[in-house]
């Protein structure tokens, strides 16, 4: 069987399926398309924007590679020409044929022997190890001839901060001058202990070919050095080292400074991984220092190349000194890699320069770079949960207003049907039904009209039943008006003679059957007609009503009393003997005697009894109360009469 479900449910549930759930599933897909897309496009462009900065950060990097390139390749072709230069000069000694002027060279009290002042040239230096000799000094002055050569170099090329040549005998040309070579350098500096010097030798360079040094501290003073070094042979001897110094500070600041996109920054280690330049935040990031002042050099009497600490190789940090090896060992012109430090992700682009081995590297903060990305990534992400939102809302208030919507329509349609269901099941309860009027809804009307004209008709029907029904009652009512009309006397509403007559026949054939006598008591007011004429017919009719209504007081239930005609009663006593109906007489009339009529005041009556002796007929015992109360008026009146006569035949004969 179908289970029934409520109108309001129905119309809801259809509201629910038809409209919102295809809505709810299509805004459904459109957020997922929306969310789809957007993670899609966000990740596509990242991508692609990533590529674009690496691209362009490669650009700058590959540029300013090749600018410190050829910078470098300038200086090392300077050296070479330096190196030619000296090793003619060593080669024709006999060149030299000037005397050595005296005043130039000076003795130190440290037993250095120095220029005394500077001449434009170059400064000189001979360790206290190396003896004042006429060579020496001659060595000393003919060497002055490569001051200007030092001198057009250095002011040459702007990178190239001094101009040197460094001897196996310990001799020092340094150009530009510097005053008091012995308390810079001592007393006794042995060139080959330096690493410009023996990065030079055979055993470093066969090739005798520009070596640049590692960043070192200069002797001289002039702070943080690289040098590119040619060695001077004259024939297989290597007479020495020539050299041209970079201060790199001046250097490596252009790449520092260098305007980058996205937050990048820049640094520059050499091959063995010394930083050689290093902005701050990526001092703080790698947890190492760029060494930017030189200490005393006053105090220094070897080459101090750059501690551990300044070294990218030596970080305590595992990922960067694996991945720093792997950028310092990768000899291809640049390199992409990832890093990650501390939780956040670098790119990081590495560039080398050929000339000298060292790397330009740039690092990049992944979460900076995508940083705008991000944001609108999540302000389209946003723009999506306010879109959820605002459906949210949308959908709760359209879910109440359908609800809303539902009930009132179900109740437009229910609230009819229902009125018709009540009507129906109390139809017949009430003759008139009500009318139902029109609800604007057309099935229903003519669901309403229908069950109108049905209801008249079953109306009018009923009507018509009721109408036979009633005039059915009236007739019945009536016959038993005219009924009891028929036996009843008018005046006072007793039977009259002719139901007495009834009554006597009934009790004579019952007391013939059952063997018990019945008995009647006659009774007869006395003088009445003087009432009549003292006081009115009237009076005379109230005296009559009066004394009917004393009867029915005093005698038995199953008595029955009747109006015998005039102002004579009969009282029927069923099962009753003579001696009952003396008695009944008796007790009648004393409370006659003793009643308290209107008007008259004062009323007896004379009373005649006799019982049934089992004759067919009732005339007989009527005949013999009659003559009893015949003989009590007789006799005075007021005064019960008994007669024993013998019961006569049918003819009336006595028998
Ligand atoms: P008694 O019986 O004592 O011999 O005297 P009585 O005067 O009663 O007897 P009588 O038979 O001469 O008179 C009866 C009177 O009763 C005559 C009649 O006018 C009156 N009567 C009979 N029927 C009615 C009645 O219905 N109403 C009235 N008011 N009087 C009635
Ligand atoms: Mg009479
Ligand atoms: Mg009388």
């Amino acid at each position: 069987m179908l289970r029934s479900i409520k109108l309001q449910s129905l119309i809801y549930r259809s509201f629910l399926t038809s409209s919102l759930v295809p809505l709810f599933a299509i805004e459904l897909l459109l957020l997922l398309l929306y969310f789809g897309v957007n993670a899609y496009l966000s990740d596509h462009h990242q991508n692609a924007f990533v590529e674009e900065v690496v691209s362009n950060l490669e650009g700058i990097s590959i540029r300013e590679a090749n600018l410190v390139d050829g910078q470098l390749a300038e200086v090392s072709r300077m050296a070479a020409l330096m190196q030619r230069a000296h090793e003619d000069f060593f080669a024709h000694p006999e060149r030299c044929k000037d005397v050595v002027p005296t005043g130039l060279f000076r003795t130190h009290p440290n037993g250095a022997l120095y220029k005394a002042f500077d001449n434009g040239g170059a400064s000189l230096y001979f360790s206290a190890s190396t003896a004042a000799t006429e060579a020496v000094l001659r060595k000393a002055w003919c060497s002055e001839q490569l001051d200007p050569m030092f001198k057009a170099l250095v002011n040459q090329n702007p990178l190239v901060s001094q101009a040197y040549l460094n001897t196996w005998d310990d001799m020092n040309r340094l150009y530009p001058f510097m005053e008091n070579a012995p308390v810079q350098y001592g007393s006794g500096l042995h060139m080959e202990d330096y690493n410009f010097y023996f990065l030079a030798d055979k055993k470093h360079n066969p090739e005798r070919k520009p070596v640049w040094t590692s960043v070192y501290l200069d002797p001289a003073g002039q702070g943080w050095l690289v040098s590119v070094v040619v060695p001077v042979y004259r024939g297989d001897f290597l007479e020495g080292v020539s050299g041209l110094d970079i201060t790199i500070d001046t250097f490596v600041r252009a790449i520092l400074d260098a305007d980058l996109p996205r937050g990048a920054s820049r640094f520059l280690v050499d091959h063995d991984g010394v930083i050689l330049a290093m902005p701050p935040s990526v001092e703080q990031l790698l947890k190492l220092k760029e060494l930017r002042h030189p200490v005393a050099v006053s105090a220094i009497r070897r080459t101090v190349e750059k501690p551990e600490e300044f070294n990218l190789l030596k970080s305590s940090n595992d990922e960067i000194r694996r991945k720093m090896t792997d950028v310092l060992n990768d000899v291809s012109p640049n390199g992409q890699y990832s890093l990650s430090i501390n939780g956040a992700d670098y790119l990081l682009n590495s560039q080398r320069i050929p000339a000298t081995g060292w790397h330009i590297i740039t690092l990049v903060d992944q979460a900076t770079l995508l940083a705008p990305m991000s944001e609108l990534h999540s302000i389209s992400n946003q723009v999506g949960f306010v879109a959820i939102s605002i459906m949210v809302v949308f959908y709760v208030l359209f879910f109440l207003y359908l609800e809303n919507k539902s009930r009132h329509l179900a109740k437009r349609v229910a609230d009819p049907i229902e009125r018709l269901s009540n009507l129906t099941s109390s139809l017949g309860d009430q003759l008139v039904m009500e009318k139902l009027t029109s609800v604007g809804i057309a099935e229903i009307d003519r669901l309403y009209g229908n069950f109108n004209r049905m209801s008249s008709q079953l109306e009018q029907k009923t009507q018509a039943l009721v109408d036979s029904e009633t005039r059915e009652k009236v007739r019945r009512k009536e016959t038993e008006i005219l009924e009891r009309l028929a036996i009843t006397d008018r005046l006072t509403g007793l039977y009259n003679r002719r139901k007495l007559d009834e009554v006597l026949t009934c009790e004579v054939e019952r007391s013939n059957r059952s063997g018990h006598p019945f008995s009647i008591v006659m009774l007869d007011i006395d003088h009445f007609k003087n009432v009549n004429d003292t006081h009115g017919h009237p009076v005379g009719d109230q005296v009559i009503v009066e004394l009917a209504i004393l009867l029915l007081e005093f005698i038995r239930k199953i008595d029955i009393v009747g109006r015998w005609g005039g102002e004579e009663f009969v009282i029927v006593c069923p099962m009753t003997d003579l001696v009952g109906a003396r008695q009944l007489a008796e007790k009648l009339r004393v409370e006659i005697f003793n009643h308290h009529f209107p008007v008259i005041e004062h009323l007896t009556a004379s009373f005649g009894i006799a019982s049934s002796m089992a004759e067919k007929h009732y005339e007989p015992i009527i005949d013999r109360a009659d003559q009893g109360l015949y003989d009590a008026k007789r006799s005075g009146r007021n005064r019960v009469g008994v007669r024993l006569i013998a019961p006569r035949n049918d003819d009336g004969a006595l028998l």
